[in-house]
């Protein structure tokens, strides 16, 4: 059981939970190294200890890279009086794992009483810098309780650490690990070591040095092969504590800063705490795990925000696991920007130049496919090129250029930043460019088809006229028009092109139900029989791609997606037969998918199904919801879709269009208010919703 406190997350017990899940859970970050929660100690294996860093790929096979798993920067090996607490005979009376939501740190206290009874509180603490992206830290103090003895304590920088790919294919289990670290150059001595290593085709190089320092006791030199590392002996008294004190950089040519532990942690919280004043929303509800839970979703999206630097985007799990080799989708364009382009615009500002930045490697993508203009990648790792091996998935699913464009125009439209807009124009033009090139013109019936494409529903199979990709494309090629009036280079004809696509780019359209068909091939699907699927197993992991695909079942429902996106295109009763015919046959087997229906259910007032996605969303990895939190990470587009289910769902947020902003709450029953800071054309506000009414003013008080 996870339990809710104010600002804080905690699990009890030893091993009572999935390890994997709390190592998922408890992931520190922030944004530029991130390391799971699994300790050596407790006996995680090689590759289960994970500590990444943005950006921090090679490559595994020509042009295909995975995220390098780096040495073990919190590395330790604790015994007591000859007694390995958690591995030897003994057992934890006490087991309190923490995660302070405020300021980043991990808590865990615990008792150890050993095979002859002797007793021992051991705390650990550790968190990465918010305030400087190289540092991070370990404590431990320990206090024998009912004896005197020794610690023996080992602490390094352990390169003997494997990466254990995971194939693109959901199907498929891959578990091979694969060594990515190598030639590493260890060195330790005046209470210090030293690792420098090289991935294995030498495109990073890691320098990561710690400083030890203790309360008491003696210190030496504990290393071994790949492990640069000091060995403490301390005597322990009885009732008396002893501190150890671990503080690493990583690539930082200063080592690691001067200061302890208390002093970092503090100027890291300043860091938090200018964070959480722009991102909070403050929630009054009946159940007080709401406000704790939504936190948590604010906190992992923070982490995950890449310390600024526009050449690196957010991975699918942010830096909290390898899944998808660390490769950032259109779950960042359509699902995570928005949190930051209402929060923090200049962090947009950096993951909008990441997809401008990478234009050159979205042509050559086109080029590779036989097209014209920009393609943008499916998944992508170093720069924009295709990381996606499946034909059905990575070739198929090319929706992802128009949200790309969808995205960039939202950004210029929510910030009323003009100093992209040059960029963004070439963006535009190329990506319709693509466009021109993808559509075939059927000129019997003088229409305009995309054949062969996927959209984000991908139970569906690879079908023509997806209506989600149809509809976005066209918008991408109508900002292309307004781009090119502005002086972007795009010639006559081309211009024509475009506008003849927007018109005649066919739409399927069942007039009787006033109702958009999601594809071509979406009426001659066989019904499903939904009473067969048992418990929260998404279907995919029992029926085969071929079965699933010609069944009417959907995985994420991409009109429901498209009305929220592009609301102006629907009448309102286009937009309740969108729910009435898609939403019941939805199995949400995504994790984009429950905090979109949150937000549309809001929007459409129904909100019992709004609380009912919103609630899945929100606790999706806090309660391992999908099953998989433990063995892939944190969904960072599920957090994302719960900021927008908040935020534009039951707050009502309008504040992209020309006018003020403003608010339409729909609160769920049981919350009382809700309050948040947003930005918007450079000006920031703060909204605020009671049983009374609704406010939104302008918040003038900056600190930065
Ligand atoms: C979803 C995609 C998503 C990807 C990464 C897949 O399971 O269907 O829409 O982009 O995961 O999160």
């Amino acid at each position: 059981m996870i339990e809710y406190g104010d600002w804080i997350i905690s699990a009890s017990g030893y091993k009572t939970h999935v390890p994997q899940h709390l190592e998922s859970l408890f992931c520190q970050s922030n944004g530029y190294i991130g390391s799971r929660a699994a300790f050596l100690q407790d006996g995680a294996l090689p590759y289960e200890r994970c500590t990444y860093m943005a950006g921090g790929f090679d490559y595994i096979s020509p042009g295909i890279t995975d995220m390098v798993n780096l040495p073990d920067p919190f590395h330790f090996m604790l015994t007591i009086t000859g007694s390995a607490p958690g591995r030897d005979d003994g057992s934890y009376s006490e087991f309190v794992q923490r995660l302070n939501l405020k300021n980043g740190l991990y808590t865990r206290d615990t008792v150890w009483t050993d095979g002859q009874g002797r007793q021992t509180a051991i705390k650990i603490s550790r968190f990465i810098s918010m305030a400087n992206r190289h540092t991070a830290a370990l404590r431990v103090e320990l206090t024998t309780l009912n004896h005197n003895g020794e610690a023996e304590l080992l602490l390094g920088l352990d390169s003997g650490i494997l990466n254990l790919p995971v194939h693109d294919d959901q199907t498929l289990v891959n578990d091979n690990t694969v060594k990515m670290l190598e030639a590493a150059v260890g060195t330790s001595g005046h209470g210090a070591c030293a690792l420098t290593v090289r991935s294995r085709t030498g495109r990073l190089t890691i320098d990561m040095r710690c400083r030890v320092t203790h309360s008491d006791g003696s210190q030496e030199d504990g290393s071994a092969a790949d492990c640069p590392a000091r060995r403490l002996k301390i005597r322990l008294r009885q009732n008396q504590t002893v501190t150890v004190e671990k503080l690493i950089s990583v690539n930082d040519p200063d080592g690691p800063p001067s200061g302890d532990f208390a002093a970092l942690l503090e100027e890291s919280g300043r860091a938090w705490a200018l964070r959480w004043e722009n991102a909070d929303i403050e929630v009054e509800a009946d159940d007080p795990a709401i406000q704790t839970a939504l936190r948590y979703n604010l906190f992992q999206l923070m982490q995950s925000r890449p310390f600024g630097d526009p050449n690196v985007s957010i991975g699918a799990r942010g830096l909290t696991h390898s899944r998808y080799k660390g490769c950032c989708f259109w779950d960042t364009d359509i699902f995570i920007q928005p949190f930051f382009l209402y929060t923090d615009p200049a962090a947009a500002r950096d993951l909008v130049r990441f997809r401008l930045n990478t234009l050159p490697d979205a042509r050559e993508n086109a080029k590779a496919l036989n097209l014209n203009g920009a393609r943008y990648p499916w998944m992508c790792a170093v720069g924009g090129r295709e990381q996606c091996h499946t034909w059905d998935i990575g070739r198929s699913e090319v929706h992802i250029t128009a949200d790309v464009a969808y995205a960039v125009d939202q950004y210029m439209r929510v910030t009323g930043d003009g100093s992209v807009s040059g960029d963004a124009a070439r963006l535009l033009a190329e990506t319709a460019r693509y466009w021109a090139s993808r559509f075939s013109y059927d000129a019997q019936k003088d229409i305009y088809n995309l054949l062969f494409v996927k959209g984000p529903d991908e139970y569906c199979g690879v079908s023509s006229n997806n209506v989600y990709t149809v509809l976005l494309a066209r918008h991408n090629l109508r900002l292309a028009l307004k781009a090119a009036e502005n002086g972007c280079d795009v010639s006559p004809a081309e211009r024509e092109k475009w506008e003849e696509i927007i018109e005649k780019s066919y739409v399927g359209y069942d007039a009787g139900r006033d109702l958009y068909l999601q594809d071509d091939d979406f009426l001659r699907l066989e019904p499903f029989d939904f009473g067969n699927k048992a418990g929260d197993t998404p279907v995919y992991r029992k029926l085969d791609y071929d079965r699933l695909q010609r069944y009417r079942v959907l995985k994420q429902a991409d009109l429901v997606l498209l009305m929220l996106l592009l609301p102006g295109l629907f009448t309102d009763s286009q937009k309740q037969a969108i729910w009435d015919c898609y939403e019941p046959i939805t199995l949400h087997d995504s994790s984009l998918s429950c905090g979109i229906h949150a937000w549309a259910a809001a929007a459409l007032d129904k909100r019992d199904k709004a609380v009912s996605y919103f609630k899945k969303s929100l606790f999706l990895d806090l309660e391992n919801i999908m099953d998989n939190t433990g063995a892939e990470g944190i969904h960072i587009a599920a957090l994302g879709a719960s900021w927008q289910a908040a935020v534009f769902g039951f707050a009502g947020l309008s504040a992209d269009g020309p006018g003020e902003p403003s608010l339409s709450p729909k609160l769920p029953e049981g919350w009382r208010a809700m309050r948040f800071v947003f930005h918007s054309k450079g000006k920031r506000y703060r909204a605020e919703i009671t049983t009374e009414g609704c406010s939104v003013h302008e918040y003038k008080e900056e600190r930065q």
